[in-house]
């Protein structure tokens, strides 16, 4: 039977300045991103908390999609905020803004049926908030966690506690030498992977990800899109479709591990195509496979 995939992190307003034009009030958040890519393969579980100007609209739509959304509290207030503008090729961003708004006081309670989750994902969001999530779980098989650049600089020393705890640590290149304080990729992913993580995966958004563990360094190559429009929630999408990929497999080893990671970078490229969750949202499953096929072709060698 498929496991289900416990995910905290944040559930979000985003306003976003693209080369495409600006949108404000974009439905986004790393668990919401997360949660769309895991319900492709496997059974999402959102912990998170929204304010009273978060459409019901939006949550009854995850339900729809088989996402429990039982751990995902209303309060009063407004909703986590994060403004971001694109460079001209979307290869950089800056945040413009973080509001954190009621996640500044919010003490996550799992429910009851949410704490025989297999596979965890510590998707972005404070790092107290992460352990606290961490601690209600009996005994989960697989934790992962992602973090972001607010974090590293604010929150070091909990998020060096989160580190100790997980398995994998899902993050991209320049957080990666960020927290590592060094600029090759190699040397990072060794310190960081002695900060406690077994396995390490950089993503490096349009040029794939790279995953380090104990049987060596993997490339897992992107797809190449035509045209790119948002980028907001790749990572997200991306760490989300690994773990719906690890949940659903007959077996988990590494090479299952490897072909999800194939999985995950398809499914990611259908993020980008889009402005928020658009996308992602409609995508098929088998406009995934059909792109998973196609980075694993360009992975096979006839030298
Ligand atoms: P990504 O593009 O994968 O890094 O994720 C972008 C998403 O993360 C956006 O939808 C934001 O709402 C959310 N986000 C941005 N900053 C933070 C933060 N400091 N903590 C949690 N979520 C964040």
């Amino acid at each position: 039977m498929t496991s289900s995939v416990l995910i905290i992190g944040s559930m979000a307003f985003d306003d976003l300045e693209l080369p495409s034009g600006v949108f404000s009030d974009v439905v986004g958040g790393a668990a919401t991103y997360a949660a769309l890519a895991v319900s492709r393969s496997a059974r999402a579980r959102i912990v998170a908390v929204v304010g009273e100007d978060f459409p019901e609209a939006v949550l009854d739509d995850l339900g729809d999609r088989g996402i429990d959304t039982a751990g995902v509290e209303r309060k009063k207030g407004k909703t986590f905020r994060w403004a971001g503008r694109y460079s001209s090729d979307l290869a950089s961003r800056t945040t413009l803004d973080t509001q954190l708004n009621v996640f500044g006081e919010f003490r996550p309670r799992l429910p009851p049926s949410y704490r025989d989750s297999e596979f965890v994902l510590l998707a972005n969001i404070h790092p107290a908030l992460q352990l606290e999530v961490l601690d209600q779980v009996v005994r989960p098989r697989f934790v992962a966690a992602d973090t972001m650049n607010f974090w590293i600089e604010r929150e070091r020393p909990t998020l060096l506690e989160v580190l100790r705890r997980v398995d994998t640590l899902v993050i991209n290149d320049e957080e990666l030498r960020q927290l590592a304080g060094e600029h090759s990729i190699r040397q990072a992913a060794r310190t960081v992977r002695a900060m406690g993580p077994r396995r390490l995966v950089c993503k490096r958004g349009e040029f794939g990800a790279i995953l380090f563990d104990d049987h060596g360094t993997f490339f897992a190559p992107p797809f190449l899109l035509e045209a790119s429009i948002d980028p907001t929630g790749a990572g997200d999408t991306f760490a989300g479709a690994l773990l719906g990929a690890l949940a659903s497999a007959p077996e988990f080893d590494a090479a299952s591990l490897r072909r999800a990671l194939l999985v995950a970078a398809a499914t990611a490229s259908f993020t980008v195509e889009g402005v928020g969750t658009h996308r992602l949202a409609e995508v098929t499953a088998s406009e995934i496979a059909a792109r998973s096929a196609e980075i694993e072709r360009s992975l096979r060698t006839t030298l």
